[in-house]
């Protein structure tokens, strides 16, 4: 099944697009959340950046954002918040 916009019920979505901001005119990087998984920890904080990807309704430009690996977020938070 195709899926549609939530706002106008379209079915021309632009899925999966990485969101970019640019720095200058040769460098960008890539939006993301980041999460501190360890964040008592002296050394080793290891912090780990989730890309934002965004879907586009190709009629009407409503844009959704989502997490690439929702499951591995969703576990990376639930460290950040062992203490
Ligand atoms: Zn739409």
């Amino acid at each position: 099944m195709k899926k549609r916009c939530g706002a106008c019920d379209s079915q021309k979505i632009i899925e999966n697009l990485a969101i970019t901001d640019r720095i200058d005119a040769l460098n960008s990087f890539e939006l993301s959340i980041p999460i501190q998984r360890k964040p008592d920890a002296l050394f080793f904080k290891d912090k780990r950046n989730h890309p934002l990807r965004a879907s586009v309704c190709g009629n009407c430009g409503k844009v959704e954002l989502s997490i690439e690996n929702p499951a591995r977020f969703y576990e990376d938070f639930l460290e950040s918040k062992n203490r």
